[in-house]
């Protein structure tokens, strides 16, 4: 079977986590730190923070974002606008800070947030606005910017933004990469990722302000120069156990020399698709966008009687996936129910098909040319 996702393991990688190993050190320390400069200097910002997954990165954000005073005024959950269209962990990331999850609909032409949808829905209870680059396409920040000062304009408040940027690493927003657009970022550099350490994640933040204290949160609130063979230290807010290993940090700076080269194939095996899947009946691309580069970890298409399409794939020996289910059909979430045209309409026929770097050019053409008989 042709897979939709493989783990990328560097070649030097085996004797950086041997080197780990042996230096007897696997917990925080100096690799972790290299990690993180090789990063701010890769983002081309500064300010971020290492974590352990991309979920404890939007976990994070969102303690960092809305701050200690989480409840709104008559004490019930404030509400963040988000997608339904994403991996759960975007959503959960929401619940576990005790806050309310309120739907703004797709974009069925992106599958991203519609941003007219969410101008009607940004009122003076968001407490946070979070949107997902899904697949590695970036939503427009520059647009996003401008419902937020309308949204100020008229409200006097301007909720933050927390972009769940797990899936785009590489993805550029008008000329500028992902993590320089003034919100918070939370990356995964999960095994599946364009950037892999097995597990692992960053947050970047929109200012400096932010960093000690994502620092300080990010491992149980203490001061790591903090004097604990004394036990002179304080912990005036609590936080997590979300630091990043030696052992992840190793494998991340190994990838990290390789992921361009990675990232460069999805893109050229995307541009292909485009070319050879255009007009397919029953098939339909998402929308291209002057400014907005995808950095394409996932090729989504809608196709119609997606069942079928799955089926002729799989016999054909392609692994094709619809990836997620829309995540405000989950019971546990059933009392955040609204209307959502847009995502009703794109539900049954998003599917994904390999557009990896595990891709031969016969791989590709094979693909292509299997799309192209019909289902
Ligand atoms: C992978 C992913 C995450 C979670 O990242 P982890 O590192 O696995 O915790 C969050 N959101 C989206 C959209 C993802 O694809």
């Amino acid at each position: 079977m042709i897979p939709l996702f493989r783990t990328a393991v560097a070649p030097d990688a085996a004797d950086r986590v041997t080197e780990v190993l042996r230096s007897g050190l696997l917990g925080h320390g100096p690799r972790t730190e290299e990690f993180e400069a090789a990063l701010a200097a890769r983002v081309g910002n500064p300010h971020l923070a290492v974590v352990n997954n991309g979920t404890s990165a939007l976990h994070l954000a969102l303690r960092l974002a809305i701050g200690r005073d989480q409840a709104a005024d008559d004490g019930a959950p404030g509400e963040v606008l988000s997608t339904p269209l994403t991996f759960e962990a975007t959503n959960w990331s929401i619940l576990a800070n005790h806050l309310r999850i309120r739907w703004v609909d797709v974009d069925p032409a992106t599958l991203n947030m519609d941003l007219d949808d969410l101008a009607e829905k940004i009122s003076p209870a968001t407490r946070a606005v979070m949107v997902v680059h899904w697949g590695g396409c970036p939503v427009d920040l520059v647009r996003l910017r401008r419902v937020l000062d309308e949204a100020e304009a008229a409200y006097g408040v301007r909720p933050p933004v927390i972009e769940d940027c797990a899936q785009a690493w590489g993805a550029i927003c008008h000329g500028q990469p992902l993590g320089n657009h003034g919100n918070y970022c939370a990356f995964s550099f999960h095994a599946t990722k364009h950037l892999s350490c097995g597990t692992g994640g960053m947050l970047v933040l929109p200012g400096r302000e932010s960093l000690p204290r994502a620092r300080l949160l990010r491992f149980f609130g203490i001061d790591r120069q903090a004097d604990r063979v004394n036990a002179d230290y304080d912990v005036a807010e609590w936080g997590y156990n979300f630091y990043l290993n030696e052992i992840g940090a190793a494998i991340g700076l190994a990838n990290l020399a390789t992921v361009d080269e990675r990232v460069r194939l999805h893109r050229e095996n995307a541009a292909f698709y485009d070319r050879e899947l255009a007009g397919v009946p029953g098939l339909e691309l998402t929308a291209r966008t002057e400014g907005l580069e995808s950095s394409f970890w996932l090729y989504p298409v809608k196709v119609e009687d997606r069942v079928s399409f799955i089926g002729k794939m799989a016999a054909a020996g392609i692994t094709v996936s619809a990836v997620c289910r829309r995540n405000d059909a989950h019971s546990c979430v059933a009392s955040a129910r609204a209307s959502l045209p847009g995502t009703d309409a794109v539900q049954d026929r998003v599917v994904h098909i390999p557009v990896g770097w595990w891709l031969s050019d016969e791989d590709r053409a094979y693909i292509a040319e299997t799309v192209r008989s019909g289902w």
